[in-house]
C-alpha cells in the first residue's frame, strides 16, 4: 500500500510552487487543465440551480466587460474566464475553478455603482488566482487520507478522474456552501482591491459592497453570499485599513471612479423592467 502511494505523494510534494497572485508557496493538486475541466463540468448544473442565465443583453455585457477587464489585469489573464448573471433573487456570487464566475441578479439589484460590481467580481477572481478551491481540496484530501488524492494527483485513468471529479462536484454541491477560511476571504479582498484599482475603480466600492451585504443580512437575513464568504466585522475593518494604507488617493477627486450613472443605465434600469425572477425551488 505504501509503495503504491509513494510515487504520487512524491509527485505532489514536487508540485509545490509559488503562487504569483499571493506570493505564497502552494501545493498544486489540480493542474490548470484539470481545474478548467472541473469548472466547465460543474458550470451548467450551477447555472441551472441558480435560476438559469439571465436574458438581459445590456446587463450581461456590463458584467462581462467589468469582469474581463479585471481578469485580464490579474496574474492569470489567459484562463478561459467567463462571467454570467443568474436569474435569481439570491444575494450571491461565486467562482468555479478555472475562471467561471457567476453573479446573481439579486446581488446586482442591491448595488448602486460599477465599483461595487468590480469589487465583488475582483473578490471572486481572487479566489481563482489564489487557487482557494485547490487549497480546500488539499484540506479535504488530508481529511480523507491520501488515497482519495491519488486519483487527482497521480497519473489516474480518465475514468478515475471523472469519478473523483464527480465527488468533488458533490462536495461542491456545496462549493457555494463550502466556507472559505477567513484567511482566504481576506486574501480575496486584498486581490479584489488590487484588480479593481488597477482598472481605475474606487476601492471604497469594496467597503460599500460589504455594507450592502451587512445591511441586507440585518434586514431579511437572506444573504447567501455570506454562507460561503463569512463577513466578520474584522474583515470590514481590515479592508478599510488597507484602503487607507495602500490606496491613499481614494478620496482625491478624479483619482478613482465609481461609474454610478453608467451602472444605472446599463444594469439597474434594464433589471427594473424585467419580470421578477422565478421563485426558488426550495
Ligand atoms: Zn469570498
Amino acid at each position: 500500500m505504501t509503495l503504491v502511494l509513494a510515487a504520487p505523494v512524491i509527485a505532489m510534494v514536487t508540485a509545490c510552487a509559488t503562487n504569483p497572485a499571493t506570493g505564497e508557496r502552494q501545493l498544486n493538486l489540480l493542474s490548470e487543465d484539470r481545474e478548467i475541466a472541473m469548472g466547465a463540468e460543474a458550470a451548467p448544473q450551477y447555472a441551472e440551480a441558480g435560476g438559469g442565465v439571465l436574458d438581459a443583453p445590456s446587463v450581461d455585457a456590463a458584467v462581462k466587460r467589468v469582469g474581463m477587464t479585471l481578469a485580464k489585469l490579474s496574474e492569470r489573464p489567459d484562463l478561459p474566464w467567463e462571467f454570467n448573471v443568474l436569474n435569481s433573487g439570491q444575494i450571491n456570487a461565486f467562482a468555479l475553478p478555472g475562471g467561471k464566475i457567476f453573479i446573481y441578479r439579486g446581488l446586482l439589484e442591491q448595488m448602486s455603482n460599477e465599483a461595487q460590481l468590480a469589487a465583488v467580481l475582483g473578490h471572486e477572481i481572487g479566489h481563482v488566482t489564489a487557487k482557494h478551491i485547490n487549497d480546500r481540496l488539499v484540506h479535504q484530501m488530508v481529511l480523507q487520507g491520501a488515497a482519495a488524492g491519488v486519483a487527482i494527483a497521480g497519473d489516474a485513468a480518465d475514468n478515475d478522474y471523472l469519478r473523483y471529479s464527480g465527488a468533488v462536484v458533490s462536495i461542491g454541491g456545496g462549493l457555494t456552501l463550502l466556507k472559505f477560511s477567513r484567511d482566504d476571504e481576506s486574501q480575496s479582498d486584498t486581490l479584489g482591491l488590487r484588480y479593481m484599482t488597477e482598472a481605475g475603480y474606487n476601492p471604497v466600492g469594496m467597503l460599500q459592497l460589504m455594507e450592502i451585504l451587512d445591511r441586507a443580512s440585518a434586514g431579511s437575513g437572506q444573504v447567501e453570499w455570506l454562507a460561503s464568504h463569512p463577513l466578520p466585522v474584522t474583515r470590514i475593518e481590515q479592508v478599510a485599513a488597507e484602503i487607507r494604507k495602500d490606496y491613499p488617493g481614494y478620496d482625491e477627486p478624479g483619482r478613482y471612479r465609481f461609474y454610478q450613472e453608467r451602472f444605472e443605465r446599463e444594469v439597474l434600469e434594464p433589471l427594473s423592467q424585467l419580470p421578477p425572477p422565478p421563485k426558488a425551488q426550495n
